[in-house]
């Protein structure tokens, strides 16, 4: 491994270290665990079909023991509830109530102190930096490290490179349209894998 890998994977382990420490000052203030919070803010934000027990706990990296617990804990604070999936009724949903949609609104402030770092770079150097998380997350998802990836790398519609625009280089055949460097997403909500290569 070269000096520069080892740089690099210190410099992710810092970053997983304040990502940990906001998680869990937020967590000490809403008296929930980190799983409970990243539960409710992954609730608030994606589409119900993505909302099941089992997805939750491949999203976490945790079995689904610990995952359910997590869910449960939720549900008796009155924060979510479970009901029957549209799609097939054996399987079960997530579904934030009313007071728990209050509470991951006040919960989105958790990164604040990360925006307000960011603000400092420009767009090219941030640009730059997505660049590489994604190349990253790709490789780790190929390599069965992480397993799930929505992120463009990964997407049967992406067309990397397809334009000679250097603004707008890539395109997306679902919508159309050419994608920047900054327009890759990281959690879309209309990816679709591509097979494995
Ligand atoms: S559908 Fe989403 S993930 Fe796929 S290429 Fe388009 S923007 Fe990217």
């Amino acid at each position: 491994m070269s000096d520069l890998d080892t740089k690099i994977i210190a410099a992710l382990e810092r970053l997983a270290h304040v990502l940990r420490t906001l998680l869990w000052e937020e967590a000490t203030a809403s008296r929930l665990s980190p799983i409970q919070i990243q539960t409710l803010l992954y609730l608030n934000s994606h589409a119900e079909d993505l909302c099941r027990v089992g997805q939750l706990a491949q999203e976490f990296g945790l079995t689904s023991a610990t995952m359910s617990d997590a869910v449960t804990t939720l549900e008796a604070k009155g924060l979510l509830q479970r009901e029957p999936s549209p799609n097939d009724r054996r399987a079960q949903r997530l579904r934030l109530t009313a007071q728990g949609r209050r509470f991951s609104a006040k919960l989105s402030h958790w990164a604040d102190a990360l925006h307000a770092s960011l603000a400092h770079f420009s767009p090219e150097e941030k640009a730059q930096a997505l660049k590489f998380l994604l190349k990253l997350i790709e490789s780790l998802y190929r390599a069965e490290i992480i397993t799930v990836a929505r992120i463009c790398l990964t997407c049967r519609f992406f067309r990397a490179n397809l334009h000679r625009d250097p603004r707008a280089p890539h395109h997306c055949a679902l919508m159309d349209k050419p994608l920047a460097e900054s327009d890759l997403r990281v959690d879309c909500p209309e990816h679709e894998l591509v097979a494995k290569g």
